[in-house]
């Protein structure tokens, strides 16, 4: 199996090779070359296997240079790092709910974010690199986490993240700056998210950064959603929870389902994407987003304008004007050369519009809704009081989008709906739902939510409190590029 850009290059790069790279020489993103396919048997071969096996079987596909896929998988999804089952699919109202943050911090980032710095390990070891990868992380609170825990203590890997020091919660804070291992480091930085966001990027564009870091023997590398290697781990649980439905007797094998997919870059639901395209029978895609609704917008009619405000919700990891992952479906639809174009006027104008008989093939295929603040809160509330089921807040948003697809369109296809965060790691604003607010930080607002809804907090967020931080350093964001070499000098 081999791998392109998405804007035209190229190269024929092996899967250990992409994900090293990140992203291509053009600018693009890798692609593979063909989409491997899947029929029932395969997916009846699947059913009686527990995640670890599903997703060696289902990784294998793409993943086809690798050797150990089971090693590695093994280690991912191991019971210390997901307890029993990684992603297991509840049932609440006419729903089926896909939960994915049994993970280490709590959210579905650790579903890739387990797996791929394993992979890169591994690459670094089958491409012979004689550099080791330095990971620079901007973050606004959860990617930061997941990196973190998921590259702590590799071998030939150092990984720094960024984060603004007013920008993240309390609890995202002490979650990285108490982080752990020995091959980590952690910054704030005197500014916002896009403070952090334009000087880490800086760093991987300067080629001085880059040959001063290569004599310090290392090369840069992006733990970023726009790498090959954090999008396949994600198609395995649709495939996954699609098993579990057959097993439930929910839909018999063959069946169409549903997917609703709360989407920031647009990365958790193209990993769906591929699922149907590798053969899983998804009828309908619905595209969920909170009041930063661009991407419902682009659905409805083909314009993608990024040239509009933007808003800071209660589901703050859809709050993105920019869906990277967007330009695999383009290019995977409209080809490379239209894809090449469209992402320049996107960086020039902040706005392109793609042709009708492309936006008649997405409008086929997906279903564009979005969910405001209320009924955020509304639908948070809805569920615990009728069915004892307590969400998180970007969960809500898929819920909400979810039900106003079946009430206008009338098809009660089973529906899956992706569940991406405990309601424990959003606390404050799920506690608000009910009409509550807690006294002091949002350690009270923890124990206010245990209180009110007698359900439990999970373990890595219980053990927070007790926790001091190792990491104390704030910087001017002109002085990021000092602390990642000061960072290389050390053992
Ligand atoms: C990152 C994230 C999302 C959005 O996922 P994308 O792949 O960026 O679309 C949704 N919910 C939570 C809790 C997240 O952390």
């Amino acid at each position: 199996m081999y791998y392109s850009s998405t804007r035209g290059e190229k190269k024929h790069l092996t899967s250990a090779q992409v994900i090293k790279k990140g992203i291509a020489d053009d600018g693009g993103l890798y692609m593979p070359e063909m989409i491997p396919q899947i029929d029932n048997d395969f997916i009846s071969s699947l059913c009686n296997l527990d995640y670890k096996s599903r997703a060696e079987k289902v990784l294998s596909l793409f993943l086809d240079d690798y050797q150990n896929l089971a090693q590695l998988c093994e280690k991912a999804y191991s019971e210390k790092n997901f307890g029993e089952n990684p992603a297991p699919v509840k049932q609440a109202g006419d729903y089926s709910f896909l939960e994915l943050w049994h993970g280490p911090t709590c959210a579905f980032k650790d579903m890739a974010l387990q797996f791929m710095p394993l992979a890169l390990s591994e690459s670094l070891k089958m491409t012979q690199s004689d550099k080791d990868a330095c990971i620079l992380v901007a973050t606004s609170g959860d990617t930061g986490k997941a990196a973190l825990e998921g590259y702590k203590n590799l071998d030939k890997i150092k990984i720094m993240v960024f984060y603004p020091s007013d920008g993240v919660s309390k609890i995202q804070k002490l979650q990285m700056s108490s982080q752990e291992g020995d091959n980590v480091n952690v910054c704030a930085i005197k500014g916002n998210f896009d403070d952090a966001q334009s000087g880490v990027k800086k760093i991987f564009g300067d080629k001085t950064y880059a040959q001063k870091a290569d004599r310090a023997g290392y090369f840069f590398s992006s733990a970023n959603s726009i790498n090959w290697g954090r999008l396949a781990p994600q198609i395995v649980y649709y495939i996954s929870a699609y098993c579990d439905l057959v097993n439930n007797k929910k839909i018999n094998l063959g069946d169409p389902v549903n997917v609703c997919v709360p989407t920031g870059n647009f990365g958790n639901i193209f990993a769906a994407y591929i699922a149907k395209e590798m053969g899983l029978n998804i009828g309908k895609f619905v595209c969920a987003s909170n009041k930063n609704n661009i991407l419902t917008d682009f659905i409805k009619t083909g314009v993608y304008d990024r040239n509009r405000p933007f808003y800071q919700t209660v589901s703050p990891s859809m709050d993105i004007l920019i869906s990277s992952n967007l330009e695999r479906l383009l290019y995977l639809l409209d080809g490379s050369e239209q894809t090449a174009q469209n992402m320049k006027l996107l960086n020039e104008n902040g706005v392109y519009k793609i042709s009708d008989q492309t936006h008649a093939k997405i409008e086929k295929m997906f279903y564009g809704a979005y969910c405001d603040e209320d009924n955020t809160r509304n639908t948070i509330q809805k569920y615990f009081e009728d069915y004892s089921y307590l969400m998180d807040t970007h969960t809500a948003v898929a819920t909400y989008c979810a039900e106003q697809y079946r009430k206008n369109t009338c098809d009660n296809t089973e529906m899956i709906i992706v569940s991406t965060a405990s309601p424990y790691k959003f606390a404050a604003d799920v506690l608000s739902s009910f009409g509550k607010s807690s006294q002091g930080d949002e350690f009270s607002a923890i124990d206010a939510l245990k209180e009110q809804t007698s359900t439990q907090v999970p373990a890595p967020i219980a053990e927070l409190c007790g926790k001091s931080a190792r990491f104390n350093t704030v910087v001017n964001k002109e002085e990021m590029a000092e602390q990642v070499f000061e960072f290389l000098k050390r053992g």
